[in-house]
């Protein structure tokens, strides 16, 4: 019987089709947000392929979704400037009242309001999420934030956001991972208060094209209302969320690890030095094969993690390993092509750099490496806490 996802894999790749190389180098030059192709992707309801067939979605599982993703990267596109909207909406759909679910997933899956942003890391607590200082103080029927954040991608192309605020402050917190809580914030609403001066936002330029910016908030209100679930109990869900979070990155990896592959692949068969297309000399081909190999192996942990999430399984262990393995391979995947194309890597209209630089992200984002590797090396084997 085929896989269901083959038709998914294929109606990806032809909208892909649609944004060639020139459109993403012409976005990557003038760091513009890609908007043409998220409202594709919107309009093909790919976005809302989370969001359960109640809400308006089409009620798929994460199996799919990395399929939509790994596409979308095995293409040449980016997946980077529309990812969040498939899982970001999670959070309120596992722990939003049904008023915020009836209210917002509908209008999510439809396209109507994207949920983009995604503010967790400050400037000064970096992956140490639990030491994070932005304020949330109740006052009658709002929260009063006050504070910094940093890396919120997309801010300036969404119309809600999830904030991770502290609203009790850690010394009072009961234990450490309490006393943090998730808000929704509006941020039409949010840019109009204080004339501008309650939310204020900051694009960053990055050496990738992906609309990131710091965040200062100065007396921002947000609606009691806009808490998702209980009042200090926000890391718990943000922690929820990650597992998709990462096995979504992870395929986007191995998208990113295909097209390096198939490029390096398709020039190294082409290109003719010294009497003999350079592919057939073993240096340039072993590095080809061990990261195709490396790229095919991530790919069945990412599937085996994706199948664990969806079957309501444990996988932690599984996500985590998977955007670790996945990430080192389409990086090492990206540094052969770049090695195959010699010179030629570094020219822009070969797409290799832009893709290169691209991809490097994800040994930081959204989890360093090392925190994966602390992960394992304390939750899955039990080694000493190191922090
Ligand atoms: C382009 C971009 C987009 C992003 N988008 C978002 C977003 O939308 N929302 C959001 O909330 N965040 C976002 N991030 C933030 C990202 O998740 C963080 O950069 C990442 O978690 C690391 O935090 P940091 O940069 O503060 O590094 P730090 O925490 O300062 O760490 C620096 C280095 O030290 C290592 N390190 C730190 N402590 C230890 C330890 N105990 N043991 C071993 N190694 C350690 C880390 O692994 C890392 O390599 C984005 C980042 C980038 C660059």
């Amino acid at each position: 019987m085929e896989d269901p996802r083959t038709q998914i894999r294929e109606q990806v790749s032809a909208l892909c089709a649609r944004f060639p190389g020139e459109y993403w180098r012409e976005k990557d030059r003038a760091r513009a947000y890609p908007v043409e192709f998220v409202a594709a992707l919107t309009e093909g309801g790919w976005l809302a392929c989370l969001v359960p067939e109640a809400y308006g979605g089409s009620g798929l599982g994460l199996a799919e979704a990395t399929a939509i993703l790994e596409e979308i990267h095995a293409a040449g596109c980016n997946g980077a400037a529309a990812h969040a909207q498939i899982y970001t909406m999670g959070t309120i759909l596992r722990h939003g009242s049904e008023a915020q679910k009836s209210a917002y997933l509908p209008e999510i899956a439809a396209g109507r309001l994207r949920l983009q942003a995604f503010a967790v890391t400050e400037p000064e607590s970096g992956s140490d999420t639990l030491s994070l200082t932005t304020r949330a103080v109740r006052d009658g029927d709002d929260y009063v934030i006050n504070g910094a954040k940093v890396w919120t991608s997309r801010a300036e192309h969404s119309d809600l956001m999830l904030l991770l605020a502290r609203t009790t402050p850690r010394e009072e917190a009961a234990r450490r991972t309490e006393g943090l809580s998730v808000f929704l914030v509006d941020m039409a609403e949010a840019k109009g208060q204080g004339k501008g001066k309650a939310l204020e936002i900051r694009p960053i330029r990055t050496m990738i094209n992906h609309a990131t910016c710091a965040l200062y908030f100065d007396d921002l209100r947000v609606p009691a209302a806009n808490l998702i679930g209980e009042e200090g109990n926000g890391f718990r869900y943000i922690l929820d969320g990650m597992n998709a979070e990462r096995i979504l990155i992870a395929a986007e990896c191995v998208g990113d690890g295909r097209w390096f592959t198939d490029r390096a692949v398709a020039y190294a068969g082409e290109r003719r030095v010294f009497d003999r297309p350079i592919g057939q000399n073993q240096g340039i081909q072993f590095p080809i094969a061990r990261a195709y190999a490396d790229v095919r192996a991530a790919a069945l942990m990412v599937e085996k993690a994706a199948a664990l999430f969806d079957a309501g399984q444990p996988c932690g262990e599984e996500a985590n390993m998977a955007k670790l393995l996945a990430s080192e391979a389409a990086w090492a995947a990206g540094d052969t092509c770049m090695q195959t194309f010699g010179g030629y890597g570094f020219a822009e209209e070969m797409d290799v750099e832009r893709k290169f630089r691209e991809t490097r992200l994800y040994r930081t984002a959204p989890v360093s490496t090392n925190m994966i590797l602390s992960y394992i090396g304390e939750h899955v084997l039990g080694l000493p806490r190191s922090y």
